[in-house]
């Protein structure tokens, strides 16, 4: 079976990524297989000092990362992922400030956590984790901390260490509170102009390129479940005389209320494209040609029932159509190629009426 020709139709517009922002689950197994090295080389270090309590926890943790990575990569089930690797990395940092790994140096690791936490969570997560991580080194450096742990850090340490941080984790909240709206902008503006890549700006109708989009995936529904769909090609009659006599303003308005007509005639399931200046092509999924004509007839009523008040001036219009039902392994051109046909007997025959194209013997299925 012969694919429809695209030869003239413009492609369909790729959805692609609007933020080139690292996907936070790529992000959290970077630095989950990241620490590795870093976590062996302390743990390491460690045990040479014939410590064996520090080197466990730290190869535990590193393991504890690495497996949650290869959790996500069998399950790819994101929220676990995450939060996970927010305990494993809360506990780990907590534990790097109470344990003084290194001489006390390793607490340093705890200015890594307020962008790491901001970048894979929620901001109020980010927060919450950090006013929780505050809040915790507060009391490890406070006199209760002091009876409960005992830590190498001198007063002044702890004094630059609690206001450093503090400020870092204001940072990265200012940071992480413009980037986060700045990816929003940016996706509104993305969704605001894909609808104007794909809607009629006078109408609100799709238009001719969604219109082709849709009659293309319609054809490839059809090619899998073999049930037929129509298209109506539609043209408002000598509507050349209504801009010579009335303006350009009142064709405009004449156009919108044909527009607004089809949209009231047609069904959720259908799509309506505004074609060309004063065509429109409706695409019916899964309608027979009887009923893609009766539909077609009865928005042709009321488009003729109807009067448009321009400057106190009725003006009365009539729309002929074209109606063509997929057939055989004709492709879309062909399609459109015979509903255009039958529209032109609509017009060759008298206007304000509907026309069905015929299937050429050869097609047939
Ligand atoms: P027929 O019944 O054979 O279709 O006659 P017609 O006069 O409608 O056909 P024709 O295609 O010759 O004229 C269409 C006119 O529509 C020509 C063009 O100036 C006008 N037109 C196209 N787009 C617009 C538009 O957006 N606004 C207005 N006001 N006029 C438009
Ligand atoms: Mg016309
Ligand atoms: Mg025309």
């Amino acid at each position: 079976m012969p694919k429809s020709s695209k030869s003239f139709w413009p492609e369909p517009p790729v959805r692609q990524r609007v933020t080139g922002e690292i996907p936070v689950p790529t992000l959290i197994n970077w630095l989950s297989i990241g620490a590795q090295p870093l976590l062996l080389f302390f743990a390491y270090r460690a045990a040479g000092r014939d410590d064996t309590l520090v080197p466990s926890i730290l190869l535990t943790c590193a393991a504890l990362l690495l497996l949650n990575a290869l959790v996500y990569m069998m399950l790819r089930h994101e929220t676990l992922q995450r939060r996970t690797f927010i305990v494993l990395i809360t506990g780990l940092f907590i534990y790097l400030a109470i344990s003084a790994v290194e001489d006390g140096s390793a607490i340093i690791w705890l200015f890594a956590y307020p962008p790491i936490i901001f970048y894979i969570s929620t901001l109020r997560v980010g927060v919450l984790a950090c006013a929780f991580g505050i809040v915790t080194l507060i009391g490890l450096f406070s006199p209760a901390g002091d009876y409960l742990v005992e830590t190498p850090y001198s007063d002044s340490f702890r004094l630059v260490m609690i206001t450093v941080l503090a400020f870092e984790m204001i940072s990265c909240y200012i940071l992480d509170l413009s980037r986060r709206r700045s990816q929003a902008r940016l996706l509104t503006l993305a969704r605001e102009y894909e609808y104007a890549a794909k809607h009629d700006a006078m109408t609100g109708l799709s238009n001719r390129r969604e219109g082709l989009a849709r009659l293309e995936t319609e054809y490839e529904r059809y090619l899998r479940n073999r049930k037929p769909f129509s298209v109506i090609l539609m043209d408002i009659d000598v509507f050349k005389g209504v801009n010579d006599n009335y303006g350009h303003q009142a064709g405009d308005q004449l156009i919108v209320m044909v527009a607004n007509k089809l949209k009231d005639g047609c069904r959720r399931v259908d799509m309506v494209s505004r074609w060309g200046g004063e065509e429109f092509l409706a695409v019916l999924p899964e309608t027979q040609v009887s009923e893609a004509v009766t539909m077609a007839n009865r928005i042709r009523q009321t488009i003729a029932a109807q009067t448009l008040a321009f400057e106190g001036l009725p003006i009365r219009t009539s729309i002929s159509a074209g109606v063509a039902t997929i057939h055989g392994a004709e492709s879309t051109n062909h399609l459109l190629q015979r509903a255009d046909e039958a529209l032109y007997t609509a017009k060759a025959t008298g206007r304000n009426r509907v026309c069905s194209g015929e299937v050429p013997e050869q097609d047939s299925a």
